[in-house]
């Protein structure tokens, strides 16, 4: 099963958006910017910048995301959780987007405060779940609202139909997108992606492709996020830890691999967890089409 025997129809233009995280020392924030400059070029339909708990992350995600909107072309996306904070207060954080000029919100229930695996505690006076928080920032302003979707199932969720429905819950609530948590092995996307038309969910699917800057900690990612990384997978990597060169050629392949099939399938949209490293990505969007935009004439 692909998307184009899902939805039929002529090939559309290849177009990515890119993840980042807020840095948290001035080092950081400068290969960040260095990362953004690089694919700025590639014109992505927008950027998203992640959301962690606690104040500080929660305003070097919105220092991010306004300096994005003022010093760029590009679109900035929010992250936004429910965590660890009142209804009021995630609203506030909302209006204040709104105000800066932001049109685009990921919205996330987030993971529990205490880390992935502990059991998540709802704030009291808090939303719920993603799909209450859809609600709440439908409730204020008109934005482009994303939300998470996973392929293998959230760690969390009982069943995959148990997972479906938190997904419809989303899109029931107004999401326009979902983005999907990265995954190796095409087919379980597919897979995914049929078990989302069946149920009528009509709104992009966007993979989340995750290139594999450093394979240990990409591994590491995934037993957290209940992705998995086949055993092929595992094999491409095997001896090259002191071997970066090596190990980037390697990581190059298996990210092109991946996403010119998914390509071949019918995707014609890509979102990238970027890491805040440019080089793979930009290799990868090299070979999906996508060419920087030629500057323009004096
Ligand atoms: P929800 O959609 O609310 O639920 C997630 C899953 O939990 C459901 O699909 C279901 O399987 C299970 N579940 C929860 N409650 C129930 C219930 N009552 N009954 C049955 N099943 C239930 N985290 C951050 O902290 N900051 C970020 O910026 C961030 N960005 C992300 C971006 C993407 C694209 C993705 C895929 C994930 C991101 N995450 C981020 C991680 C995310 O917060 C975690 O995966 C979190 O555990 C679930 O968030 P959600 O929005 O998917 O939650």
């Amino acid at each position: 099963m692909t998307e184009s025997n899902l939805h039929p129809g002529p090939t559309k233009p290849v177009t990515a958006s890119f993840e980042f995280f807020p840095p948290k020392t001035a080092a950081m924030e400068a290969s960040l910017w260095e990362a953004i400059r690089k694919l700025e070029p590639l014109q992505p339909e927008f950027v998203s910048v992640t959301y962690g708990a606690g104040g500080s992350t929660r305003e070097r995600t919105h220092a991010t995301v306004t300096r994005i909107l003022k010093e760029t072309s590009l679109k900035p996306a929010a992250h936004l959780t429910c965590v660890a904070a009142t209804k009021e207060e995630v609203d506030a954080v909302v209006r204040a987007y709104w105000d800066a000029g932001v049109r685009h919100i990921v919205a996330l229930r987030g993971d529990p405060p205490a880390g992935p695996g502990t059991p998540y505690v709802q704030h009291p006076g808090g939303y719920v779940n993603a799909a209450d928080l859809v609600a709440g920032i439908r409730r204020i302003a008109d934005f482009e609202i994303s939300v998470a979707a996973y392929p293998e199932k959230h760690p969390e969720s009982p069943s995959a139909e148990a997972d479906l429905d938190m997904l419809q819950a989303k899109v029931d609530a107004g999401a326009t997108r979902a983005i999907t948590n990265f995954f190796f092995d095409n087919a379980d996307y597919w897979r995914y992606l049929e078990r989302v038309r069946a149920r009528g969910i009509g709104i992009p699917i966007v993979p989340g492709q995750m290139p594999i800057h450093n394979f240990k900690q990409v591994a590491s990612f995934a037993a957290r996020s209940g992705a998995s990384v086949p055993a092929a997978l595992a094999t491409r990597f095997e001896g090259l830890e002191n071997d970066p060169e090596k190990a980037q050629s390697v990581a190059a392949a298996v990210a092109a691999e991946q996403a010119l099939e998914l390509m071949a399938g019918g995707v014609a949209k890509f979102h990238f967890y970027t890491l805040n490293r440019a080089k793979l990505v930009c290799e990868v969007c090299q070979l999906l089409g996508l060419r920087p935009a030629a500057p323009a004439h004096a």
